[in-house]
């Protein structure tokens, strides 16, 4: 018991110098940053340590993948498309569901990731851009964190930091973490705090990480754009669909980042599950012509085109 209180005592102080970092030290910033990376790195090499000695009991596995959709989405649709690109609408209900579950992925405050990617989109592989692998490879994955400043809140997300919802949600954002942590703990015992909470957490973050290094160096570019964005099947299938990076950066704002059946895209598919409960509506896709006329090679057209539907405008 007290082990446990202990811990997640050191979760909620590295969270609360994560939420005030503008106001603490830069060296401790920077030292709580480093236990975050490599905390969840730490719980991996342990967990598989076990799984030498032996197999994981299913309810861990569960929860691992479990959570790891959740959370996942939650980055994807949350984070990302919804309050990032405002790319569907959605009510309150799941609005909030959506961003804390994107805070239980441990990836930082909301607004913070909706600015650091809005600055991202502004200057993608220019000077500016936080997270370019044109400054090598590491530091777009992960390098950015510990040498860069945060983007600007009120540049970048001051939409956002408008919506009492949403700056609710970024203010509390240590209370989702920990429960993220807490709940596996709950169900599985310590076993399922390693695998639904610290596993899940270092898989999730170089998934998601990799779309800033792998899917600007590595993949197909079926769209001229002015940046390095690629599309990479296999970041696309561990980021439910954001590895269809060079769609993304093509047409920012649109929904579904796989444009046609074969470009998998599990956000898509629960964004569209959503429409069918009518729980989501406004979803953004750009004109049919628009594509086309974007593509770098128009023979291609037939396939990209045919996934796109009339809706909002995401041009
Ligand atoms: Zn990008
Ligand atoms: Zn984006």
């Amino acid at each position: 018991m007290w082990m446990w209180i202990a811990i997640v005592a050191v979760a909620a102080a590295l969270a609360l110098v994560k939420v005030y970092d503008r106001k603490v030290p830069g060296s401790l910033y920077k030292g709580v940053l480093l236990i975050w990376a490599v905390g969840p790195l730490v719980g991996t090499i342990w967990a598989m340590v076990l799984l030498w000695r032996d197999w994981i009991a299913p309810i861990d596995l569960a929860l691992f993948l479990v959570l790891y959709f959740l959370t996942g989405m939650g980055i994807t649709g949350g984070f990302h498309r919804l309050i990032t690109h405002s790319s569907f609408e959605t009510n309150p209900v799941v609005r909030g569901a959506f961003l804390i579950l994107g805070c239980m992925a441990a990836q930082g405050r909301p607004i913070d990731w909706a600015s650091n990617h809005l600055k991202h989109h502004a200057h993608a592989d220019q000077e500016g851009d936080p997270h370019s692998p044109v400054e090598g490879l590491f530091h777009s994955h992960m390098g950015w964190f510990f040498s860069g400043e945060p983007a600007d809140r009120e540049r970048y997300g001051s939409k956002l930091t408008r919506d009492p919802l949403t700056a609710f949600i970024d203010k509390t954002t240590v209370l989702w973490l920990v429960l993220g942590l807490v709940i596996p703990y709950l169900i599985a015992g310590w076993s399922g705090f390693l695998w639904g909470g610290l596993v899940r957490i270092a898989f999730l973050n170089h998934a998601t990480f990799a779309v800033n290094s792998i899917c600007h160096a590595f993949g197909a570019r079926p769209f001229d754009t002015k940046d390095e964005s690629r599309n990479n099947w296999i970041v696309a299938l561990l980021t439910f669909g954001e590895g269809w990076h060079n769609n993304h950066h093509a047409f920012p704002a649109m929904a579904y980042h796989g444009m046609s059946w074969r470009q998998f895209d599990a956000t898509a598919l629960t964004i569209r599950f959503l429409v069918w409960l009518k729980l989501a509506k406004n979803v953004k896709l750009p004109r049919p012509e628009l594509v086309q006329r974007r593509l770098a090679d128009p023979s291609a057209a037939p396939s990209v085109a045919a996934a796109t539907s009339p809706g909002r405008s995401a041009d």
